[in-house]
């Protein structure tokens, strides 16, 4: 039996390691045209602050890869003929395969205006990315970052802790919108601004301008123009469809698999930030595009493909990132599109924020702590917990196993009351009874 997986990521990593948990003499194929292989893409934000070094972003031994006994193959997959079950590649090598996973990711979607192909105007993909946007960064210049979503923030950052003068452009009235409320908005963009970053709302690049072939500056819808020596962008991502499309496979934002990640060949399987994967709780096929579900998807798809017939069960999602300094969770539903009958409460600075016995506290000493909850009718359906995170992991717990706070909702819908008070004993009362 040949299993071959294309992609190096974290999808395409873990199947490898689900088919040689349950089949020890099958053969293994994996191809990935990075030429770093496998590392964390999350981890490229604090390369790109200096916090880490691009070394500690690989987190696999040589002894463990030697353990899992796969062929790694340094190519890129440009056909897919099912027909005879083989790949083309780009070095034009034959390969055949039994079963096949697609697990190419998903890219950075280009800014396309004029002079989007200008040296300087880079993304931030892979960590040949964050080399180059390291190599532009220079003490004292002027930086324009694009793009409203975490990624974005990171390149604000990251490009302020190499000393440039950044300037953030924001297509709207303020931060993350479709996420964050509007005072978590406004806390993440106090503290870029205390940390010298400019913003400017409403703004949207018409054109890039350059000299000798490099960026130079921008002109804004509005008729504004502003130079610059670097624009880094973060615009949204788009799975990497073209050769499951070409291959005739089934896709709508992603490539469409049922709940055991196979595609409508049974023998393609797909998973991670390229799959939209069928959830049997709400009945719709859905993007991801986060490390956990692509780490879960990959080693689900690893299982299906040696026969073991295990569904993949979407987990609720749940998101522990760093906004502006600010360490974030976010757990469930938090953004647009909720159901009418879930109430959204928010309580900030002057809770008292009580130790909890089996709380991590990933990191303490914030000036501002705060924690929204979205309460549907018996359940919670999402939070928010910025900076002070000793309730997050209860908070995850209670929305993941859908644990019934019909005893504390009406509590929590009370204005004058403490909600991370009422969570802890909330929490303390199940654990003793449960
Ligand atoms: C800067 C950045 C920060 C992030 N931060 C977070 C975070 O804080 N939290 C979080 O949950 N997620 C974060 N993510 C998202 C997370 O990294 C992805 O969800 C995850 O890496 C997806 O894994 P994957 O295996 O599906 O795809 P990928 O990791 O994209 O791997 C796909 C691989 O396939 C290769 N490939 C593609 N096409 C071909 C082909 N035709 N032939 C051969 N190889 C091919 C690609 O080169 C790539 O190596 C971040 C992503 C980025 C870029």
């Amino acid at each position: 039996m040949r299993y071959v997986i294309i992609g190096t990521g974290v999808a395409g990593f873990s199947a490898v390691e689900a088919i040689r948990s349950e089949d020890r003499a099958g053969e293994i194929v994996m191809i990935g045209d990075d030429p770093h292989g496998y590392y964390s893409r999350p981890g490229l934000a604090y390369v790109l602050t200096g916090e880490l070094q691009d070394k500690t972003l690989f987190p696999k031994t040589r002894e463990a890869y030697a353990r899992l006994k796969f062929i790694y193959k340094k190519a890129r997959v440009t056909g897919i003929n099912r027909q005879h079950k083989s790949l083309m590649l780009d070095d034009k090598t034959p390969l055949t395969y039994d079963k096949l996973l697609i697990a190419t990711g998903a890219s950075a979607i280009p800014l396309t205006v004029p002079g989007a192909n200008l040296q300087g105007v880079l993304k931030l993909d892979d960590l040949e990315d964050a080399r180059g946007i390291l190599k532009h960064a220079k003490r004292g210049r002027t930086a324009i970052v694009v793009g409203g979503g975490i990624t974005a923030l990171e390149l604000t950052e990251g490009l302020l802790a190499r000393g440039m003068k950044v300037h953030y452009l924001l297509r709207g009235n303020r931060y993350w919108s479709n996420v964050l409320d509007e005072q978590e908005s406004r806390i993440v963009e106090a503290r870029l601004q205390e940390e010298g970053v400019q913003l400017h709302f409403h703004s949207e690049v018409q054109e890039i301008f350059g000299k000798s072939g490099k960026v130079a500056g921008v002109r804004l819808l509005n008729g504004q123009t502003m130079k610059c020596d670097l624009i880094t962008y973060a615009v949204g991502i788009k799975p990497r469809l073209d050769i499951a499309r070409t291959a005739d496979l089934a896709c709508d934002r992603g490539i469409l698999v049922n709940e055991f990640l196979q595609t409508n060949d049974l023998d393609v399987y797909a998973a991670g930030d390229v799959a939209q994967v069928y959830d049997p709780i709400s009945g719709r096929s859905v993007l991801d595009s986060l490390w956990s579900p692509a780490r879960e998807q990959g080693y689900a798809a690893g299982l299906n493909m040696v026969g073991q017939g295990k569904p993949y069960v979407k987990t609720v999602p749940f998101n522990v990132t760093r906004l502006a300094g600010l360490t974030t969770t976010i757990i469930g539903a938090v953004g647009h599109g909720r159901d009418e009958d879930v109430v959204g409460i928010a309580r900030g600075d002057s809770e008292t924020w009580r130790q909890l016995p089996d709380a991590i506290v990933a990191q303490g000493g914030f000036d501002i702590n705060r924690v929204r909850l979205l309460v549907g009718q018996d359940h919670l359906i999402g939070a928010v917990v910025m900076g002070n995170q000793k309730l997050s992991m209860p908070l995850q717990k209670i929305i993941a196993q859908k644990i019934n706070i019909s005893s504390i909702r009406d509590k929590l819908l009370r204005k004058d009351v403490k909600i991370a008070d009422v969570i802890v004993d909330f929490w303390s009362h199940h654990l003793t009874t449960a």
